[in-house]
């Protein structure tokens, strides 16, 4: 994003933003004030028009939609710093292609000499002989200087590309980071699942997934405030990273929804981990440092499903979100398998007949 406006305008922009933020409960961090600076600059018609249609769509604003707001407009400066990036990269192996190809006329040239001289060195007199030596010489300075020169332009290319490499290892890592949680985000669980899914199949090997959402969330939300739940999230985004080892991968699906990918594990050892989970988050006695104010305890639901044969990721994440769906019917806080979505439709069927 580029910013034109003078520092009057500048500052008198910053100053609206920083009140909504305020009055909407927006902790002030840079990646918020950006939003709501490019908002109040009308510097993205596509935001403009989604944040518009936020702030007037319900009375409450909805802190899960701002989240994807959020992640689409960052997403798409992200994805200019990558193609900018990679612009850089195509002129980097430009001119280092020149440099070679220098390189080599170079080398040719110097071998023609060669092979010259020793033409003429076996027809020379031997008083011609000093002179034709001495433009031997002579070549073979000027080309040690040239190979001197272009070792030093091939460095300083390398290091440029190095520098560009990190930048790029820099801006992929944040496209595929959450920023609330750091976890992977939902971009990076699709490419993860479908790569894991890949491999199960591959190896012979089991694949389970979580889906895991908090339960009663908006309440705890409206009694103790977005930033406590903000707090919350990142809670869970730690225990799961603590709790979480090798390839079994944790991410953020999106607001108070997180996922887990556990290769090489059925659906038993999925439920047990998913237990491990759901048992550590309702042990947290939730409390603010500062106050002491005691939050009470949160929970997790818990859906549960193992890969089989015919699915692909579409409809293994249907069948853990109908598992999750069973678990937040049957009261909550508890884990539910895919063999109990049968179960409750079973009930169901039973209650209506
Ligand atoms: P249930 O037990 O059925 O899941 O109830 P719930 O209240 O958790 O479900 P619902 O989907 O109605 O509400 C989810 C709430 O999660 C809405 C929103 O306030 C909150 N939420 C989503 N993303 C965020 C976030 O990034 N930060 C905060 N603080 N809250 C979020
Ligand atoms: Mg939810
Ligand atoms: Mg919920």
């Amino acid at each position: 994003m580029s910013y034109r406006q003078s520092s009057d305008k500048a500052a008198m922009i910053a100053d609206q933003a920083l009140k909504q933020m305020q009055q909407l409960i927006i902790p002030p961090y840079p990646d918020n004030f950006e939003i709501w600076y490019a908002f109040h600059a009308g510097l993205d018609a596509e935001l403009s028009k989604s944040l518009t249609d936020l702030l007037e769509s319900v009375d409450y604003f909805d802190p899960s939609a701002y989240q994807s707001i959020k992640q689409a407009f960052l997403g798409e400066e992200t994805s200019q710093l990558l193609r900018s990036a990679s612009d850089n990269v195509e002129a980097l192996i430009a001119s280092a292609l020149t440099t070679i190809g220098s390189a080599a006329d170079s080398a040719k040239d110097y071998g023609d000499a060669l092979e010259d001289f020793t033409g003429n060195v076996a027809s020379a007199e031997p008083d011609e002989v000093r002179a034709l030596i001495a433009q031997v010489l002579q070549e073979t300075q000027a080309v040690m200087a040239r190979n001197r020169q272009l070792e030093a332009e091939l460095n300083e290319a390398g290091e440029r590309m190095e520098t560009l490499r990190d930048s790029l290892d820099d801006a992929r890592r944040a496209s595929e980071t959450d920023g609330l949680t750091s976890l992977p985000n939902r971009r990076a669980f699709d490419l993860g699942l479908d790569a894991e899914i890949d491999r199960a199949r591959e190896d012979g090997t089991s694949l389970t997934l979580l889906v895991t959402d908090v339960d009663h969330f908006k309440k705890f939300n409206d009694t103790f405030g977005h930033r406590v739940g903000d707090e919350v999230l990142k809670l869970v985004g730690r225990v799961l990273k603590s709790l979480l080892k090798g390839r079994d991968t944790p991410a953020r699906y999106g607001g108070e929804e997180f996922c887990v990918i556990l290769p090489t594990t059925d659906v038993q050892g999925g439920f047990a981990v998913a237990e491990h989970i759901r048992k550590a988050i309702s042990a947290k006695a939730l409390k603010s440092a500062r106050t002491g104010q005691s939050y009470g305890q949160i929970t997790l639901s818990i859906g549960c499903a193992e890969l089989r044969s015919d699915d692909n990721a579409g409809s293994l994440i249907e069948r853990a979100d109908a598992a999750l769906y069973v678990a937040k019917q049957t009261g909550r806080n508890r884990t539910c398998t895919e063999s109990d979505i049968a179960a409750a439709a079973d009930g169901a069927d039973r209650a209506a007949s």
